[in-house]
C-alpha cells in the first residue's frame, strides 16, 4: 500500500454504492487525516501528577483549546484522555469551518429566542470563525486552514427561494456576507446538475484537522501542559476545594475540572450525560483524480453541503486532488464493514456519476454530540464542574471558542463571557430512549427530505 492508502485493489466507488466490494480489506477504515500525523509516543505509561491547577476530561479542540487558555493564563493544566490523543471527533471531522448560524433560519432563531438573543447568538457565531483564524495566525499552526467559503446546494427549488430569504436576514441582523448562485450559473461553482443553485459564504473555510489538532497539542505541550493519552476517567469525586479526579492510572486533585467529551460523554458526570445524544458521521475518501476532472467537479475547492435534514457534506482534500463525502450514520461501523459506508457512495455517485470508477481509499466515522436544543452549551454544572460541549456537528470553530471560552470562566475573566451562558441547558428524562432512537429518528427525517414534508 502507499502512503496514501490507494492500492491496487481499492473498491471503487460503485462497488461500494451498489454493496458488490470485492475488496473489503483493501479499505483502509480510520481517517484519512491520520495519514500525515507523525508517529507520537505514548504518554500513557507516565505517572498522573497528583496535584494541579485544572483536569480537563477530553483531548480533542474543546479540551486543547482551554488548556492552551489555562497554561498561557499560569494555569498548571492536565489533560485526560480516554484513548489515543485526539481519538474523538476532533480528528475524524470534515475540517469544514463554519459558523453554526445556519442551523436554524434566522425567522426561526427569533422565534425561539427573541430578536436580541438571536442577534447576538448570529454575530458570535461570525466571531468563531475569526478566533480560530486568529488562533492558527496566531500560534503559526499549519493546518493547511484557507477560507474557501462555503457552496450550500439547494435540493430543491423552493429550498433555494428559502436560502435566498434567509441569507438577506442573517446579513440584515448580523451583517453575515453571502451571495446566492442561481442554477443557471451553477457549474461555475459545481460539476453537478442535480441541484437548484445555492448560497455562497465566502468566510467560511477549510483545514487539515489532524495538522490542526496536532499544532494545538504541540503549543499545549510546549506550554508546559500534560497530555495523558489511554487514561480514561472513571469517577470525579468533589473534595475539600476541588476534585479528586480518578483515573486507570492513579488519582489527581485538581482544583477545577472542564469536561470536553462532547460526542464521547457517557455517564462520568451524570447531569451532562443525560443531556448529549451521540450520534454518528462517517466519510468516505476516494482516490486521486485527474487534475481536469477534479477541476471540473470543485471548480473553486470549496467546503460544500446540501439543504437537506439529513445532509451530505463533502470537500476536495487539502492535500491532493481527492473527494471527501460524508454524511451521517446509523450505527458505528464497529465492524468495519463496507456496507455501512455504501450509502455514502450512493450519494456522492447520485452528484457525480462521474466519480464511478474511482477507487475508494477511506472509509471511516465519529460521533457528533447533539443537544435537545440543538445549541451547544458551556457552564458549570450543579456538580461544579466545568464544560463545553453539544456542538450538534458544526465543532470546529465552536469547540475551538467554547474551549478558550469556558478556559476564561474557570479563571474568572469578563471576557469569558458569551450569549450562550444563561440557556437553559435542556435534559431529556428518556434519554436511553432518545439514544437508542436515533436511527429511526433518521429514518422519519430522511422519509422527510425525500418527499418534502
Ligand atoms: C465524521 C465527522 C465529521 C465532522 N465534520 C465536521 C466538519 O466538517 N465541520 C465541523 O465544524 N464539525 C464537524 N464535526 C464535528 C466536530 O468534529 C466536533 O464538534 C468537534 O471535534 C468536537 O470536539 P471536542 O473536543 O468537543 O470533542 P472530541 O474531539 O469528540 O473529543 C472528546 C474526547 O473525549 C474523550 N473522552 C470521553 N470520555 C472520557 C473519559 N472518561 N476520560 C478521558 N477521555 C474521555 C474521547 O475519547 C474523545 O477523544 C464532525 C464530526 C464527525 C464525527
Amino acid at each position: 500500500m502507499s502512503a496514501s492508502g490507494e492500492r491496487p485493489d481499492n473498491p471503487s466507488a460503485v462497488e461500494l454504492a451498489t454493496g458488490k466490494t470485492r475488496n473489503a480489506h483493501a479499505l483502509r477504515y480510520q481517517p484519512y487525516w491520520w495519514d500525515a500525523l507523525p508517529e507520537r509516543a505514548s504518554n500513557s505509561g507516565k505517572n498522573v501528577p497528583r496535584n494541579c491547577d485544572v483536569a480537563i476530561i477530553g483531548s480533542g479542540f474543546t479540551g486543547l483549546s482551554a488548556a492552551l487558555t489555562l497554561l498561557r493564563n499560569g494555569r498548571q493544566t492536565v489533560v485526560f484522555e480516554r484513548d489515543r490523543a485526539g481519538y474523538g471527533a476532533s480528528t475524524r471531522n470534515g475540517g469544514q469551518v463554519g459558523s453554526g448560524n445556519q442551523k436554524f433560519r434566522v425567522k426561526k432563531l427569533i422565534a425561539l429566542r427573541g430578536r436580541k438573543k438571536a442577534e447576538d447568538m448570529l454575530r458570535e457565531g461570525t466571531r468563531m470563525l475569526d478566533h480560530i483564524a486568529d488562533l492558527i495566525a496566531e500560534e503559526k499552526i499549519e493546518c493547511q486552514f484557507r477560507r474557501s467559503g462555503r457552496f450550500r446546494a439547494a435540493i430543491r427549488p423552493e429550498h433555494y427561494e428559502a436560502m435566498a430569504a434567509d441569507m438577506r436576514d442573517l446579513r440584515e441582523i448580523a451583517g453575515v456576507n453571502s451571495f446566492m448562485v442561481p442554477r443557471a450559473e451553477q457549474s461555475s461553482e459545481i460539476g453537478s446538475d442535480v441541484f437548484f443553485g445555492g448560497s455562497i459564504l465566502p468566510n467560511d473555510a477549510s483545514l487539515h484537522p489532524g495538522l490542526y489538532h496536532a499544532g494545538l497539542m504541540e503549543r499545549v505541550e510546549g506550554a508546559g501542559g500534560t497530555i495523558l493519552d489511554h487514561t480514561p476517567v472513571t469517577a470525579i469525586v468533589a473534595t475539600n476545594g476541588g476534585f479528586k479526579i480518578i483515573t486507570s492510572a492513579g488519582e489527581c486533585f485538581a482544583r477545577n475540572v472542564i469536561i470536553a467529551t462532547n460526542g464521547y460523554t457517557d455517564g462520568l458526570v451524570p447531569e451532562l450525560g443525560r443531556r448529549i445524544v451521540s450520534i454518528g458521521s462517517a466519510i468516505i475518501a476516494t482516490g486521486e483524480l485527474p487534475e481536469s476532472l477534479f477541476n471540473r467537479l470543485l471548480p473553486n475547492n470549496r467546503v460544500y453541503g446540501n439543504t437537506n435534514r439529513v445532509f451530505y457534506y463533502f470537500r476536495g482534500a487539502p492535500d491532493a486532488r481527492r473527494i471527501l463525502w460524508g454524511g451521517r450514520i446509523g450505527r458505528l461501523a464497529s465492524n468495519k464493514s463496507p456496507s455501512a459506508f455504501g450509502h455514502l457512495a450512493r450519494d456522492m455517485l447520485a452528484v457525480f456519476p462521474d466519480l464511478k470508477d474511482v477507487p475508494v481509499t477511506h472509509a471511516w466515522d465519529g460521533l457528533i454530540g447533539y443537544t435537545f436544543d440543538e445549541v451547544p452549551h458551556l457552564g458549570c454544572a450543579a456538580s461544579g464542574v466545568h464544560y463545553a460541549l453539544g456542538y450538534c456537528g458544526t465543532g470546529v470553530s465552536r469547540a475551538t471558542y467554547f474551549g478558550n471560552k469556558i478556559a476564561l470562566q474557570v479563571l474568572a475573566k469578563p471576557d469569558g463571557r458569551t450569549s450562550f451562558d444563561d440557556m437553559t441547558f435542556p435534559a431529556f428524562p428518556a434519554h436511553p430512549i432518545a439514544k437508542r432512537a436515533v436511527p429511526t429518528v433518521e429514518t422519519w427525517y430522511r422519509f422527510r427530505d425525500a418527499i418534502n414534508i
